[in-house]
């Protein structure tokens, strides 16, 4: 059975390498939507100088406005959700967690650079959950890559095949405009960062008479040149190929002139899936099902150390979440109620009564989430899809205040338990070790720990380069490779043994050594 609150839901996340043009591109879709009105509303959230001072005055920004974690606005009858991801690539966990709560995601390009390391990387934890993606290539206006070149390289380095839906005239100094090919429009280019409509001149077929108004010959002969090519090669769109994540809608643009962005917009909001299923540990919830279900994807703490609360953000994935309603946290067992869960509609916070599949909704919070947690209206359920990555940089926790221990390990326990980073214990001793992707993480926890817990500590550099999660169906064995080698195994928070190496040479070699134990570099398997 469908439900109209179900289906007119749109979640999803613009992602990007850094500076491709992700949140001017956010940006331009709030003001279509009606939810800002001036450009420039949207905060960058991202650390472009690389230090710590810098990043943890953004961060405190985003403390005091959590409301741009989440931005929901009306558009066309449906409700659009957007879910912000740190621009910052030694954050690139947090958007990974952050892709687990979306239903498809819009990938950002640049067409001079054309497909970046974060790229690539988001693209294959797209792939892990099939979440369909639709690309769009920013920067038209400059002097980029020849398009025909830049979907040659969307698919063979992002894995996905591609199908055009514009197509470019010119680019750079000469860019004219895209021409729509499903629609049969031309959309004119003119540079004006604050216009929100462009002009678009709606013709038959590419024979219209219309076109030699607006077009030069020699373009009109290249557009026509590269239709056939494009008709020939990719053919027309096939949705369901899409929605499976195999293939990719690709437009062409410029965020900045808010040019190509409402027939993204438009194609994005006719084709992108609403809420349907997720994946729990026991079974496959579906969004309509009669029952509450959601899950918790990010943590964000107050930095003011006065408010020490943080706000657990939950996506909702079946029936209908109610403000004061009792639900089952089925880690704790237990039944809590939220008396002020905030909803993000028009980039601003408020108190929300009730909230739908695909909806994201922030519960205040003393301390009783963890990422990945669970709420229910009874059943005993766990989602899944909220894996850890394998870390690259490890340090050992150095305690340099003996007086405040305690303050330490709470520390260290609700930082990590927020996602900041990984926290892996080794035996014998409990010592303690942090597992991140950047270095900025380590540099955030120490500022953190000292401002918000009062604690001080020094990080001792590890040689650990490599994580693998490890497990055998024989315990005997598993046993072994943890006694055997000891120094390279640490235990995660869920005590699951972790294999800890210098590099991969280390781990296929404890592979050749111990050929019945699996290694995995996520915490999820099977
Ligand atoms: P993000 O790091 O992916 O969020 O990227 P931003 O949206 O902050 O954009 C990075 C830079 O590219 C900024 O200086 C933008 O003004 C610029 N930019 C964004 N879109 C365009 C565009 O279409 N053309 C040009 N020339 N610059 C753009």
């Amino acid at each position: 059975m469908s439900n109209p609150e179900i289906d007119k839901r749109k979640t999803f996340a613009i992602i990007s390498h850094p500076d491709a043009g992700k949140t001017t591109l956010t940006e331009k879709f709030l003001l279509f939507g009606g939810a800002i009105n001036t450009a420039g509303a949207v905060k960058r959230n991202k650390a472009n100088q690389n230090t710590t001072s810098d990043f943890m005055e953004i961060e405190k920004q985003r403390g005091i406005s959590v409301a741009t974690s989440v931005m929901g606005f009306e558009y066309k009858g449906k409700r659009i959700n957007i879910l912000d991801t740190p621009g910052h690539k030694d954050f690139a966990e947090d958007t990974y967690r952050t892709l687990s709560a979306v239903d498809s995601v819009i990938l950002v390009v640049d067409s001079v650079k054309g497909v970046e390391e974060q790229t690539q990387k988001l693209m294959e934890v797209c792939r892990m959950r099939n979440t369909p993606v639709i690309i769009f290539i920013n920067k038209m206006d400059r002097e980029g890559k020849d398009s025909f070149d830049l979907l040659d390289e969307l698919e063979n380095s992002l894995k996905i095949s591609v199908c055009p839906q514009s197509w470019p005239i010119g680019q750079g100094y000469t860019f004219k405009g895209v021409y729509n090919i499903y629609a049969n429009q031309l959309n004119l280019f003119e540079p004006d960062k604050a216009k929100v409509t462009e002009p678009v001149i709606q013709v038959k077929n590419l024979q219209d008479d219309l076109l030699k108004q607006y077009l030069k010959e020699k373009e009109l002969d290249k557009l026509s040149g590269d239709l056939e090519l494009i008709e020939g090669i990719y053919g027309p769109l096939d949705t369901e190929m899409y929605l499976e994540g195999l293939l990719a809608p690709v437009f062409f643009g410029s965020a900045i002139n808010n040019f190509g962005i409402r027939e993204l917009l438009d194609t994005f909001i006719n084709i992108a899936p609403s809420p349907s299923t997720r994946e729990a540990e026991t079974r496959v919830v579906e969004a309509t099902e009669k029952n509450f279900t959601g899950f918790v994807f990010k943590i964000h703490a107050n930095l003011d150390p006065n408010h020490r609360d943080r706000i657990a953000f939950l996506r909702i994935c079946s029936g209908k979440f109610e403000r004061n309603k009792f639900f089952y946290h089925t880690r704790l067992e237990k039944k809590l109620k939220f008396s002020n869960p905030m909803d993000f509609m028009a980039n601003e916070k408020s108190l929300v009564e009730e909230a739908w599949p695909g909806d994201v909704v922030g519960l205040y919070d003393s301390g009783n989430f963890k990422i990945g947690d669970t709420l229910t209206e009874g059943e005993k359920l766990q989602f899944k899809g909220i894996p850890r990555f394998s870390p690259e940089i490890f340090k050992e926790v150095e305690n340099r205040d003996p007086m405040k221990t305690k303050q330490l390990e709470k520390g260290i326990q609700q930082l990590t338990e927020e996602g900041v980073a990984q926290l892996f214990v080794q035996q014998p001793g409990n010592r303690k070790i942090i597992g991140t992707v950047g270095e900025l993480q380590f540099e955030v926890i120490s500022f953190r720990l000292e401002n918000e817990y009062g604690a001080k500590c020094a990080f001792r550099p590890l040689t650990f380069r490599k994580s693998s999660w490890i497990t055998c169906s024989d315990k005997k064995i598993l046993q072994d490779i943890i006694y055997r080698r000891a120094s390279n195994i640490a235990y995660d928070k869920d005590s699951n043994p972790v294999f800890l190496a210098d590099n991969d040479w280390a781990i296929n070699l404890a592979k050749r050594d111990f050929p019945e134990v699996e290694f995995f570099t996520t915490s999820e398997f099977k």
